[in-house]
């Protein structure tokens, strides 16, 4: 009486349990993702997307884990022992958040040996570094346009707009407007103080001091805005 065998509902339904999608499962073992859904749903397995992708996370044992926060704590980039790893960046950071070991991106290049001791509190005022400007001086010499970009591309960057917005639950601050479900806004985080004031303030004239300099990368200099108010 029913179209589909015991065995054939039961493959499929520990493939949703598993975590993959009733579409997926449906396109894998042809048949329509609607009649999988319905099965779940007479087994009370039904799911929300979040939930799913949390079942789909790969788990690791505790020796990964061990190796991703030495290596991170020896100073490498949540990035680059993620890549040597084949694990994700957020992962390398969360566990390293958890053992307590979370530092600034400052300390990071200070640990990596990125910022030679000697360099370290050396500050020219602007007036001698408009002396330096010239073939010496790389501030100048290759533009802050393209350093800007450089910054706005980076992960640091991602992280700090997110952070921005979940701080403002995603509401545009002028207007109040935000998104509903399936209609599609788009928000901006403004800089209160403008970008470029803040890298001519503390003299960022390269993508390593920029990523180091706390006051670029504090939340509170960012703040949601629609596109319509932005
Ligand atoms: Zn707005």
């Amino acid at each position: 009486m029913f179209k589909y065998g015991l065995e054939f509902r039961r493959k499929a339904l520990k493939l949703y349990v598993q975590g993959n999608s009733a579409v997926s499962i449906g396109r894998l073992m042809g048949c329509a993702h609607n009649t999988i859904l319905k099965w779940a749903k007479e087994k009370d397995i039904c799911r929300t997307f979040k939930e799913a992708a949390e079942i789909r996370k790969p788990v690791y044992d505790s020796n990964f884990r061990k190796m991703a926060i030495e290596r991170y704590a020896s100073g490498l980039s949540s990035t680059n022992v993620a890549k040597e790893l084949g694990c994700s960046n957020r992962t390398v950071l969360d566990w390293a958040t958890e053992a307590g070991i979370k530092r600034s991106i400052s300390e990071a290049l200070k640990v990596a040996g990125i910022i030679p001791p000697s360099q370290k509190g050396v500050k020219r005022s602007m007036e001698t570094r408009l002396k330096l400007s010239g073939d010496k001086n790389h501030f100048w010499r290759g533009g802050v346009a393209p350093l800007q970009k450089r910054i706005r591309m980076s992960l640091r960057y991602r992280d700090w707009r997110t952070e921005v917005f979940e701080r403002d639950d995603y509401i545009c601050q002028k207007c109040g407007e935000f998104s509903v479900a399936g209609a599609r806004l788009r928000l901006n985080a403004h800089h209160r103080t403008p970008f470029i004031e803040l890298l001519t303030k503390f003299e960022l004239d390269t993508f390593e001091k920029a990523m180091a300099c706390e006051e670029l990368w504090n939340v509170e200099n960012g703040v949601t805005l629609c596109v319509g108010c932005h």
